[in-house]
């Protein structure tokens, strides 16, 4: 069964802090009442033990929180759920698939951003939201990482993008719908709301024009092959946000994301 498990983390963000107050308002948007609770795919997401919620993590800025949320996760997965993390920052994602790497050797990550998050280390923080794909990739914690939809790619991480094999997928060369239609095996989902565009998505840290649009997420998403056994949506960034209208959409993303679990 999928499993939200907040976690709510900012301290790894390189320029402004705010996400830790994401998880909250993103599970209000899942459970407003603006809109019904099925989604696209035709999966009712209110059903009573659709899916579970284990509750936000308590977190320390005392250097133990990267333990506690592997802990956590590895804990889910030991009881065949499916974790979906709210962030926090996209450092997170690092210690969550540490946790999922134990379990799903063959793993496959596809991850939508508008950065490749691969930098060796950021302002001298190696666990900087800047970093967590390169952590990830030099320990071989995915068999495969495909990035969608990124805009940001600079010398330092093309090097780091061709050491590590990553498949950079630029806003610039979308749709790459067939290619997600063919991961097979196991397949984790790191959604940064940063790769929507600021006018679907105003209310994150890091505002890069030329994004996606919610539509062309919201496909992407649907393509993608293989078997769903997790999943995070990280850098929603409450304080940015303009009405709600960011939340709205990660409320959505979310649904879309139970929804393709629950399917499989
Ligand atoms: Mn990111
Ligand atoms: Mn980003």
């Amino acid at each position: 069964m999928p499993t939200l498990l907040g976690i709510p983390f900012d301290a790894n963000s390189s320029y402004l802090r705010g996400t830790a107050g994401a998880p909250a308002k993103i599970r209000e948007a899942l459970r407003g009442e603006a809109s019904n609770s099925w989604s696209e795919t035709f999966v009712n997401i209110g059903e009573t033990g659709a899916y579970g919620d284990e509750g936000d993590l308590a977190l320390k800025e005392d250097g133990t929180a990267f333990g506690v949320i592997e802990e956590a996760v590895g804990d889910l997965l030991k009881k065949s759920e499916k974790p979906v993390s709210l962030g926090g920052d996209h450092s997170i994602t690092y210690p969550v698939v540490k946790a999922f790497a134990k379990h799903f050797p063959e793993l496959t990550i596809v991850h939508f951003d508008a950065h490749p998050d691969l930098y060796d280390e950021f302002e001298g923080n190696r666990l900087s939201h800047a970093c967590p794909f390169a952590r990830i990739m030099e320990e071989r914690l995915a068999k495969r990482l495909v990035q969608v939809g990124i805009r940001t790619l600079n010398g330092p991480q093309q090097k780091q993008a061709v050491k590590y094999g990553v498949e950079v997928v630029e806003m610039k060369h979308l749709p790459v719908i067939e290619r997600l239609k063919s991961v097979r095996g196991p397949v984790y989902i790191t959604f940064d709301l940063d790769v929507l565009d600021p006018a679907f998505a105003p209310g994150v840290s890091h505002r890069e024009p030329g994004g996606m649009s919610a539509r062309e997420a919201i496909a992407h998403l649907h393509a993608i092959g293989g078997t769903l056994v997790g999943a995070d949506l990280v850098e929603y960034n409450p304080v940015q946000d303009i009405a709600g209208l960011t939340a709205t959409v990660a409320g959505k993303i979310l649904k879309e994301i139970l929804g393709k679990m629950i399917a499989a």
